[in-house]
């Protein structure tokens, strides 16, 4: 029996049921695909069916205003994907009259849209034989073949593609995609594959070779920069001073407190001393109340660890960057906050009652 012939019969007897499986409305399986790109499908269903349930047609997420659309992917991560997304439904309603482009070729000049979710989007949606790889395919062709190039090489994308793409079940592309993808999920996991009822045990190199551990290989360890973020939580009477976060930087049109970023995190002297806490806060009068304790939040290439400065004004902030603006303490939930925010909010047992 061949690899394509055996991946499909274990599909047949193990697949998940997902939600966007069920339909092959391009549109829900766009939104399913960008959502589940680095999630896990766990964490990613929710997220989906909040955007379905707002969102039923590309023109109703196209005409939503951008904070919406960044409120509902809070806590997601990874928010250039909620930006790309709403770029590219305004794209399909204005540009495309909302008809979703139905070639590979077309499907992969969406902003947004890479080889994998191209050839997810043109399989799933519109039966074209094209052959995902992801990292569930890389690890199963991997150990299955026993292939040692590394996956984030040039080298070993090319030969990784061209396999996935001989053994593609052409007819069946949209079943066979999804049954690869649900093998190297759920079957051939990255720690402690279920070896003992694989159906591909006896011809695979890794299980023979006792390879598993090692394969896929990767030729890069990322190096994580890190950051520090002294964070000024300025309150003045019922409101809170917030920043836009609009520079070249992570998190982008996302939600947080003006910020001191220094090579640690600041002692009170420190921070009193620092000439950027000195520019913002001015000639006003203040009260440190108190430092949170810090806390940690870590991103694909970097470890951020903030702590909130809680500082009492005795007058509205005279704002001198264009960033910066002030709120009520009770419409704080209609913005859209990094997940290390969060955690400092809920750190608090009062939500709006910040000190
Ligand atoms: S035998 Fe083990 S390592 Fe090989 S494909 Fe099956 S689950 Fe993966």
């Amino acid at each position: 029996m061949s690899f394509s012939s055996k991946i499909l019969d274990w599909y047949h007897e193990n697949k998940r049921s997902l939600p966007w499986r069920k339909s092959t409305d391009p549109y829900k399986i766009w939104l399913s695909e960008i959502i589940l790109q680095q999630t896990r499908v766990e964490q990613g269903l929710p997220y989906f069916e909040k955007f379905k349930a707002t969102f039923p047609t590309v023109f109703d997420l196209a005409k939503a205003p951008a904070d919406q659309v960044m409120k509902l992917w809070e806590g997601l991560g990874y928010y250039s994907r909620a930006r790309n997304l709403h770029f590219t439904a305004k794209f399909i309603a204005t540009e495309l009259n909302g008809i979703f482009p139905n070639t590979h070729t077309a499907i992969l000049g969406l902003k947004g849209v890479g080889p994998y979710t191209a050839a997810a989007i043109a399989s799933f949606a519109f039966g074209l034989p094209h052959a995902v790889v992801d990292g569930n395919v890389f690890r199963v062709l991997s150990r299955v073949f026993g292939i040692k190039t590394p996956i984030d090489t040039t080298l070993g994308k090319k030969e990784f593609n061209q396999l996935a793409d001989t053994l593609l079940a052409k007819d069946k592309a949209a079943v066979y995609n999804q049954a690869i993808m649900d093998f190297g999920a759920t079957q051939c996991t990255p720690a402690n594959p279920n070896c003992t009822i694989c159906p591909m045990q006896k011809h695979c190199t890794a299980f023979s070779d006792k390879l598993i551990p090692v394969l896929p290989i990767k030729s890069k360890k990322i190096k994580k920069r890190d950051r520090f973020f002294n964070y000024l939580v300025f309150k003045n009477a019922d409101t809170i001073v917030l920043n836009k976060r609009q520079q070249k930087d992570i998190w982008l049109n996302l939600y947080d407190f003006p910020l001191v970023e220094a090579n640690s995190l600041l002692s009170e002297k420190e921070l009193l001393e620092n000439e950027v806490f000195q520019k913002i806060i001015g000639t006003q009068a203040f009260t440190i109340k108190k430092a949170s304790k810090p806390f940690k939040q870590l991103l694909t290439h970097q470890k951020i660890v903030a702590i909130f400065w809680e500082i009492e004004l005795k007058s509205a902030l005279l704002v001198n960057d264009s960033s910066f603006f002030e709120v009520k303490q009770k419409n704080i939930n209609n913005f859209a906050f990094p997940k290390i925010v969060d955690l400092y909010f809920k750190d608090k047992s009062l939500y709006l009652e910040l000190f």
